[in-house]
């Protein structure tokens, strides 16, 4: 059985850039340092600051009693009402917000200020999006897909989740397209994103087994297999090697090794190295 790893795998700039940020502070404060929700979404990482004495909390209120040294904003960003509320009460905030995120927040304002009424390629739920909405004004809409879209306005401006799928983008463009007069669009996509979904394409077609490192609360993760399944690929999210299974390679020629952005090198390469052990095997 060979055994691909996608090179673009792992921590990408703006995870990278922000790990590195909390363990530069870890200790250095009189108070605790939190971050407001999981800096990543990978359990394994957070635990690891959490025995340095990086602790996140839920939200806001939850920082409410503590002494609190300073205050670490994720890469996913925060509201504009958030970041007031923080700097209101008088914290040290240190901005660990992707700047690709940052980018995005402010052309999302921009179209606002211009008129234009802001469509947001994304889901709802997701903290850089809920971001976006705070930037993008009143009569902002989020889609998840081009059948989402309700009526609109006749000047509308778009900007796009980073972690989202160009397909997604061109689809909602085309359906945008067909009802108004005038639309501006800031393709906010980050190519690290762009990059790891494509290379994860073209291994999923050509191997029996894709195996996509993980954690199970990261949305590009998530999106990472949903594409391989959609490929009719056996696909297997895992967080870590304790996870992989080796019945899963059964009679597989070839198998591969995606991850998502949140996900350490140090994860990845023991899951490669697990099933290079079964490889022999198989093989
Ligand atoms: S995936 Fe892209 S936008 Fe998101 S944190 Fe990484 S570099 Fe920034």
């Amino acid at each position: 059985m060979r055994v691909y790893t996608a090179k673009g795998g792992g921590f990408c700039f703006g995870v990278k850039r922000a790990i590195d940020i909390a363990y530069k502070v870890a200790g250095k404060y009189k108070g605790g340092v939190y971050t407001l929700g999981p800096i990543i979404h990978n359990p394994q990482v957070i635990e690891e600051l959490k025995s340095m004495g990086v602790m996140p909390v839920e939200d806001i209120r939850s920082l409410k009693g503590k002494d609190v040294g300073a205050v670490i904003i994720r890469t996913h960003g925060v509201t504009r009402q958030a970041m007031k509320k923080l700097t209101d009460s008088g914290y040290t905030i240190i901005d660990a917000t992707c700047p690709y995120v940052k980018k995005a927040q402010y052309y999302a304002k921009l179209l606002k200020d211009e008129g234009y009424q802001v469509v947001i390629l994304g889901s709802r739920e997701h903290p850089e999006v809920k971001g976006l909405m705070s930037y993008a004004g009143r009569g902002a809409v989020v889609v998840r897909d081009a059948t989402e879209l309700p009526p609109l306005k006749k000047r509308v401006g778009v900007v796009v989740q980073t972690t989202r799928h160009v397909e997604a983008l061109k689809d909602v463009l085309c359906a945008i397209a067909g009802q108004i007069k005038e639309l501006k669009v800031y393709n906010t996509l980050c190519s690290s994103t762009t990059e790891r979904l494509k290379e994860t394409e073209e291994l999923a077609r050509k191997v029996d087994v894709m195996v996509i490192v993980g954690g199970k609360n990261s949305a590009n993760t998530t999106q990472l297999a949903k594409l391989c399944r959609s490929l009719s690929v056996p696909t297997h999210h895992i967080e870590t090697a304790l996870d992989l299974r080796e019945s899963w390679f059964s009679g597989a020629k070839r198998a591969a090794i995606s991850a998502g952005a949140s996900t350490p090198e140090r994860l990845i390469k023991e899951v490669e190295r697990k099933i290079k052990g079964y490889r022999r095997k198989v093989s």
